[in-house]
């Protein structure tokens, strides 16, 4: 028999310090609350005020939802122009799917911390490929973007965020507004000048019923520079480097199917080691070092900062083996490198005499898309990478930033290498756990002037492994 206390502490472990709430069915998605048993608990609480906001938010999404009175009155009167259309009790915030799977998550994490704070419904376009990978996270309703909204079929005749603001420009008091806008984000739409950061643009986003966001960038420090939400955000995340990591642990549940693979692997292989060290291994086309640099960047990354111990390249020199064990988990489109690491620790003992085990779950060889089992493996290498103690990452990565922020981490980033040589340093901690947005505005909408916002804001700064880009730190 439990005492009522370790009742108390399994309840609260389970539902991540109330950031969950229990009343979902267990069977229809197991990680909900099984999480907990695989990943260490987190040192960092949700605030009050954060949790009161998500209850808010799933009141919202119940009473507004696909399917109630509200959602099918907005449907029903389509997407054209119409006068007196502005004031309807409930507004949809839709995220459509932009680049790989690290993108979209992260704009889907940006995009829900917008609908909270605009009190929009969050509703998901998700295709064949991405519908088996999460499980619903409110409760009593879906975020699934239903198969007879208009923007499944008919795009081009909803007007666009640019047009708009155009004819704002020409004439604000004739712009009539639409019920239905695209809000296009992506960073080759429009570089950094979309405005959106702006009070202006957002006094005018709020007058629209529903809301289409394009994106694949985690815009979220936008959300900080605008002054009508800095109140609101401060309160929910007191510790402003934690937005990711709570949103995250809410709205992202592996389905079932994904689960079971994660469950089943860090069951295997994970689950008994003393200490687990991810490495994600990311190369994009351009420039790609030879892969035995990356090997002997990454070797020398993880001696340095002590994650994994020296080798003798000698056997005779061999120390008593020890009783502890570490596990390497690589995650990388690349069989190579889980190959090349499992020889380095399997021919040569370890100075302290720990054993070394190399794990790689699939190698994909390249990116695809539209493909369904493909972002389940990338997917489950995602979570399985959270729920390490350690990780080292890859320079510009959003696969590599789900995963650490998830997990409550900051990362080792593998410096980019040019040539055959290792970087110095080989890699460089991260200054916060949060994602890094690539292509943040550098617009003061106020002084009308580019601006360094680093300079505005002390909880903003550069990010490592992208000069330009920004991090909540
Ligand atoms: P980014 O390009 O590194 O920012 O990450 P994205 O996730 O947005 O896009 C890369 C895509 O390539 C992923 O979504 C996967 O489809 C694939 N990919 C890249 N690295 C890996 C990996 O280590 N494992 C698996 N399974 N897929 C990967």
């Amino acid at each position: 028999v439990l005492s009522l206390s370790t009742t108390i502490t399994i309840s609260k472990d389970k539902l991540l310090d109330g950031l969950l709430v229990s009343s979902f069915d267990e069977a229809s998605c197991f990680s909900r609350y099984q999480s907990y048993l695989y990943r260490k608990r987190s040192s960092h609480k949700p605030s009050e005020y954060l949790i009161s906001k998500l209850r808010k938010y799933e009141h919202i999404h119940r009473s507004c939802g696909p399917s109630t009175k509200f959602y099918n009155k907005i449907m029903r009167k389509g997407t054209k122009f119409s006068k007196n259309d502005v004031s309807t009790k409930c507004k949809y915030l839709v995220w459509t799917a932009a680049n790989g799977l690290g993108n979209r998550i992260v704009t889907l994490v940006s995009a829900f911390l917008y609908a909270i704070l605009t009190d929009r419904v969050l509703l998901v376009k998700f295709g064949t490929d991405m519908s088996g990978l999460f499980c619903e996270p409110f409760p009593d309703s879906s975020w699934l973007l239903p198969r007879s909204f208009p923007y499944w079929k008919d795009q081009k005749h909803i007007e666009t965020y640019e047009n708009i603001l155009n004819n704002f420009k020409v004439n604000s008091s004739q712009v009539l507004l639409p019920p239905f806008l695209i809000l296009n984000l992506q960073h080759t739409h429009d570089r950094h000048n979309n405005f959106f950061h702006c009070d202006g643009s957002q006094d005018l986003l709020q007058k629209i019923s529903v809301l289409i966001l394009r994106s694949d960038q985690y815009f979220v420090p936008s959300l900080f520079m605008i002054p009508s939400f800095r109140e609101e955000l401060s309160k929910m995340f007191p510790q402003k480097d934690t937005v990711f990591h709570h949103l995250g642990r809410y709205l992202l549940h592996p389905s079932n199917e994904a689960w079971e693979i994660i469950r089943k692997f860090y069951e295997a292989h994970l689950a008994k080691a003393n200490e687990r060290i991810g490495l994600q291994i990311r190369l994009f086309n351009t420039h790609r070092p030879p892969h035995q640099t990356v090997i002997n960047q990454i070797v020398s990354c993880t001696l340095q900062h002590k994650l994994l111990p020296d080798f003798n390249a000698q056997k005779s020199v061999a120390s008593p083996l020890k009783k502890t064990s570490k596990v390497v988990l690589v995650a990388s489109l690349f069989s190579q490198y889980g190959e090349k690491l499992k020889t380095v620790y399997q021919a040569n003992r370890t100075v302290t005499g720990e054993v070394i085990r190399v794990y790689q779950p699939s190698h994909e060889e390249r990116q695809k898309s539209n493909d369904d089992m493909h972002n389940i493996k990338a997917w489950t290498e995602i979570y399985l990478l959270s729920l390490c103690d350690a990780l080292v990452t890859s320079t510009k990565s959003t696969f590599g930033y789900v995963a650490h922020s998830l997990g409550g981490l900051k990362p080792w980033i593998l410096q980019r290498a040019y040539n055959e040589s290792i970087p110095d340093p080989p890699c460089r901690h991260a200054k916060s756990m949060e994602p890094c947005f690539h292509y943040p505005p550098k617009y003061d909408c106020r002084a009308n002037s580019t601006v360094d916002f680093t300079s505005l804001f002390h909880h903003m700064k550069h990010c490592e492994d992208v000069s330009g880009g920004l991090k909540l730190v």
